[in-house]
């Protein structure tokens, strides 16, 4: 897979071997596509494509909720040589217009519903050529149409190591989202580092719900699965009720999840109205997870442990794996390393210093699986990847004597209390322990006496009003040590989150700056 595009990495035996297996489902109206027709069509569309002359190298924005068509367009963009930059399909014109100017995208493809939407962007960005669509709106192309293509099939010559594949924008949970080069290479050798660890095959049935966009979803919702002859069953967006139909209706028998999904599944009370016998394992990742939490969601489903995984957009984007058939994994670790990758942890305080097992310092990697580069800012590229080719993660974690990777926190997002740090994960977690809590996130905020202290922001469950904040900090108290205590609790509705899952830290702080 080190010298072969992604398209071939993935869909290279897509017909002679799994031809009539049903590769994709559309979970809202049961309409499917069969490995045989996914590599015609992909096929069809890059001849498409490159007739209405797209070049190798062109940015294609891909505007799209998750459908059965998105992973068709993907690869087919990627046949005819283009890099596609994912887009949230909820961005607002303004925002989409950003990363298609940054990336200087020529192309879109979109769906009806955001249309709209894409039109402004590119209005507003200048520079793209044309707009398709997925489903069917006037005007406009549709990759229906484009399954009738007779024009031929582009013939690319790629160079795996240096032609970018994937333009993911990071998430944009710490600062302003950047465009992350993924080469061919990167992304086809993290499959191959992923494979001995997600036994997928023909017959296992997978829940796309977390979205295609993001590299998480785009890696083990869509390429893992398609390339092992799996069938994925897409949803556009999270709906408990159709979620766990979908899991009853398909017999699923992998979830891959983020954390507030692993908490709906061990608190909420539709669970027990579904048959979810058909699971076999639970897979967390994109954010800290509770081991607690992690626990009572596989008990609830009469599951193995979850397992969690560990990456970010930045490593193609995987680290660490639970192993599926681990016997008994320590609770709360991400995984091992990857083979082929290595890792540092070295210390916060002493930056140049590598730490032994036990102690908490930032995770570094180095591996076949690191991005190119950001996007036109070399200084953040060097700023991420030192000289030796170490990316600086920019989380904490530690290492067990076994080789179990344990991920803290951000290193930014460590609260300094009087020279204590505090893990705003470990505090969010032990708040979502309480009963009356239905969700919380953790900031540092200044006192009066200008220190920073926890800040906790509660959603309190519908039928527990009465909820105190100072019920809140005793109940921490009691369970934490002194210097880990809650000092301020704020009431909220919602805490706010990306679609990955991850508390939107930064969201909360803009709030206090207001307040
Ligand atoms: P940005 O870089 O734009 O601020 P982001 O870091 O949230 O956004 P992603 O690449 O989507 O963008 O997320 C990677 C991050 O997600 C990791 O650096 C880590 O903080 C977190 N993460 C991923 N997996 C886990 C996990 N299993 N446990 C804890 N945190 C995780
Ligand atoms: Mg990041």
């Amino acid at each position: 897979a080190l010298d072969t595009p992604i398209h071939d990495a993935v869909l290279g035996q897509a017909t002679e071997r799994f031809g009539d297996t049903v590769a994709l489902i559309d979970g809202t109206n049961g309409m499917s596509v069969t490995y045989a027709q996914l590599d015609t069509f992909h096929r069809r569309i890059a001849a498409h494509l490159a007739e209405a002359g797209l070049r190798k190298g062109d940015v294609l924005a891909l505007h799209s909720p998750n459908t059965i068509a998105y992973p068709a367009v993907f690869y087919g963009a990627t046949r005819a040589g283009a890099a596609v930059t994912t887009v949230h399909p909820l961005a607002t014109a303004e925002e989409f217009a950003k990363q298609l100017t940054d990336s200087a995208a020529r192309w879109i493809v979109t769906v009806s519903l955001f249309l709209d939407t894409a039109r402004q962007a590119a209005e507003l960005a200048g520079g793209v050529e044309r707009i398709f669509v997925c489903d069917q709106a006037e005007g406009h192309t549709s990759v229906l149409d484009m399954l009738g293509s007779t024009a031929p099939e582009p013939r690319i010559t790629f160079d795996p190591a240096e032609d970018v594949a994937a333009l993911p924008y990071s998430s944009g949970t710490t600062g302003t989202p950047k465009g992350v080069m993924l080469t061919h290479r990167s992304i086809g050798t993290n499959l191959e580092q992923l494979r001995p660890f997600i036994p997928l095959e023909p017959g296992d049935t997978i829940l796309a719900v977390l979205p295609f966009f993001h590299i998480y979803g785009l890696t083990a919702l869509m390429n893992v699965p398609l390339r092992c002859g799996a069938t994925v069953v897409v949803l556009p967006r999270f709906d408990l009720d159709q979620f766990l139909g979908a899991v009853q209706e398909h017999r699923v028998s992998g979830l891959y999840v983020a954390p507030p999904i692993v908490l709906a599944l061990a608190k909420h009370p539709a669970v027990g109205a579904y048959d979810l016998s058909s699971l076999r394992y639970v897979v967390s990742a994109a954010a800290p997870l509770d081991a607690d939490l992690a626990a009572a969601c596989s008990a609830r489903l009469g599951l193995p442990p979850v397992r969690q995984a560990y990456g970010m957009t930045e490593l193609s984007p995987g680290t660490h794996v639970v192993p599926l058939d681990a016997e008994n994994p320590p609770p709360g670790a991400v995984g091992k390393l990857l083979p082929g990758t290595e890792m540092r942890i070295v210390s916060l305080t002493d930056p140049g210093t590598d730490l032994g097992t036990g102690a908490d310092g930032e995770i570094l990697i180095r591996g076949p699986q690191v991005m190119k580069g950001y996007l036109g800012r070399p200084d953040a590229t060097a700023a991420m990847i030192d000289p030796d080719g170490w990316l600086h993660t920019g989380d904490v974690g530690r290492v067990d004597e076994d080789g179990w990777l344990y991920v803290v926190d951000r290193v930014k997002e460590l609260i300094k209390y009087k020279g204590y740090q505090v893990a705003p994960a470990d505090l969010e977690a032990l708040l979502l322990t309480h009963d009356a809590i239905a969700d919380a996130a953790v900031i540092g905020v200044r006192d009066d006496d200008g220190n920073e202290v926890p800040k906790a922001y509660v959603v309190r469950r519908q039928d527990t009003e009465d909820l105190t904040a100072d019920a809140v900090m005793a109940y921490v108290a009691e369970r934490a040590a002194p210097y880990k205590k809650v000092r301020q609790v704020e009431f909220i509705d919602s805490v706010p989150r990306a679609v990955s899952g991850k508390i939107l830290r930064r969201a909360l702080r803009d709030r206090e700056k207001q307040s």
